[in-house]
């Protein structure tokens, strides 16, 4: 056990009497810890950090399955203390306040803690209802004029809850990185099966309770709470947050029958909760039945996030959600990413802010063909104008140290981005990092042939095994670890590198470690 798992299990356990010894604010009644029971059983979180400022997060539960979504709160404000330490004592905090939360947002928590040093990591914790939380470590960016020191970077995507036990969100803990990208499928929207090692409770979610009691569920599992508590996370969903394979307002599926009334309210409600549980600045508030989600994360001189949000504004899948291929895929008209968040992107690239630009995605970005000449409608392979006009856009602004960053697909894959993937010649512009899921899946195989590789030579890696990604990010190179584990179906799986890449600043493409 770590000093900050130690800290994290003792504090969890306070009642009044040491929530009042460390002296957290003023204004909370303790009093109320004799009949209220324990509310942050979801955890805390953090997210967005900027050079002086991170949001902090967490939703008051104390019985956080209930069938209505409100955790088991009554219907009144609470009154939420936070804090900001340098250090795990609390002894001299940085900053604190009191945030109030209401029922209408399921007492959620969303603190914008500022006025912090840049590069530098810090602690938070809060305290509610004669409650102390566990404790969170977080961190800021560095100035934009600065590098700032080394950084490590871990991404992941795609965690069904019934296929297996959340240990690559506990390995990725183990490592305490600096920052942890999510790129989608966080919860899944299926009923309850008896297919996996645990089950979801419900039936298929549709409404505002059903999504909010969805990830209340996921949220209180230990492992991944740890992974939020160990660093702050950006944050972007896929599909399986609102419903299997949707196209901005075009389902994929027919089931629950939904008239077009019900679909916008069940992805009003989606969207809702999604921002409800994540670690988001304001500004990514939902508006109705949207949510403003890309955006850019600079980390100073040294790295520029780049989040896209592939869903909201996309076209319908050509062809079916398939992978029969027709012509519809070239169309030009036709879009990933929707004009407006296209040309942001080019846009953001060409201002060369720092060394490596990082493009935080969902679907496969590079071409992936098989033998019958078919290829992954739902990816950037359905939208080939749209994944055209972004290479080229790329090749136009010289962007020195494009890479994608991609989840979806339960499985690793590492990529090299071509000019023309008919002609395995052609100029190297970017690289790919697939992460594989964190459990969706199940335990997959020890494969590492990689499938259609004779088809697809920039496709340079694959492994069946679940995991994560982590980097280690510097000016001259980033280091790419594929960490599997063996096992999701029984708790405790040590985490190995099946295979480190690196990527040479100035030179696009994965090389030999
Ligand atoms: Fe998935
Ligand atoms: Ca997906």
């Amino acid at each position: 056990m770590s000093n900050l798992s130690r800290r994290i299990f003792l504090l969890g356990g306070l009642t009044t009497a040491g929530a009042a010894a460390l002296q957290l604010g003023a204004s909370a009644q303790p009093s109320a810890a004799a009949t209220t029971p324990y509310p942050f059983t979801l955890g805390v979180a953090s997210g967005e950090p900027d050079d002086t400022s991170v949001v902090l997060w967490t939703r008051l539960a104390p019985a956080p399955t209930n069938a209505d979504g409100q955790g088991g709160m009554p219907d009144a404000d609470v009154a939420v203390d936070w804090q900001v330490s340098a250090d795990e004592s609390f002894a001299a905090p940085v900053a604190s306040g009191t945030f109030t939360a209401r029922y209408a947002q399921a007492h959620a928590v969303h603190v914008l803690a500022g006025g912090l040093a840049p590069d530098a990591e810090y602690y938070y914790r809060f305290r509610a209802q004669g409650f102390v939380s566990p404790v969170g470590r977080t961190r800021t960016a560095p100035s934009p004029t600065t590098v700032g020191r080394d950084f490590t970077m871990a991404f992941a995507s795609c965690a069904h809850y019934e296929s297996g036990y959340y240990t690559a969100y506990r390995r990725m803990a183990d490592d305490r990185p600096d920052l942890i990208l999510h790129l989608g499928d966080y919860i899944y929207e299926g009923g309850a099966t008896t297919n996996g090692v645990r089950q979801h409770l419900g039936g298929e979610i549709v409404s505002l309770a059903d999504y909010r009691r969805r990830y209340a569920l996921y949220r209180t599992d230990p492992d991944l709470q740890a992974a939020h508590a160990i660093a702050p996370w950006l944050v972007v969903p896929d599909d399986h947050e609102v419903e299997n394979n949707y196209a901005n307002m075009v389902r994929a599926d027919s089931s629950p029958v939904l008239t077009a009334a019900q679909w916008t309210a069940r992805r009003t409600a989606a969207y809702q909760a999604y921002f409800e549980n994540m670690p988001l600045r304001a500004a990514a508030t939902p508006i109705g039945n949207s949510i403003p989600l890309y955006r850019r994360v600079r980390w100073g001189t040294l790295a520029t996030f780049h989040m896209l949000d592939t869903r909201q504004f996309r076209d319908d899948q050509a062809c079916g959600d398939g992978t029969k291929v027709c012509a519809d895929a070239d169309l030009a008209s036709r879009s990933i990413t929707g004009a407006a968040q296209e040309a942001w992107l080019l846009d953001g690239l060409g201002r060369r802010l720092g060394t490596w630009d990082l493009i935080g995605q969902q679907v496969f970005f590079a071409r992936n063909v098989n033998s019958a000449g078919a290829m992954n409608m739902d990816a950037w392979d359905g939208y080939r104008a749209s994944r055209a006009r972004i290479q080229q856009g790329i090749v136009d602004r010289a962007v020195r140290n494009p890479v994608v960053l991609t989840g979806d697909v339960h499985a690793s894959w590492g990529n090299d981005l071509k000019a023309d993937y008919a002609d395995p010649a052609s100029a190297t512009i970017g690289t790919e990092l697939v992460c594989t899921s964190i459990t969706s899946g199940g335990n997959g195989s020890a494969t590492t042939a990689v499938p259609n590789g004779s088809l697809n030579p920039h496709l340079r890696f694959y492994s069946d095994r679940r995991g994560y990604v982590r980097t280690r990010i510097t000016p001259a190179q980033i280091t790419a670890d594929f960490r599997s584990v063996a096992t999701v179906t029984e708790h405790g799986a040590a985490a190995t590198t099946a295979r480190t890449f690196v990527i040479h600043d100035g030179k696009p493409g994965l090389a030999d470690a």
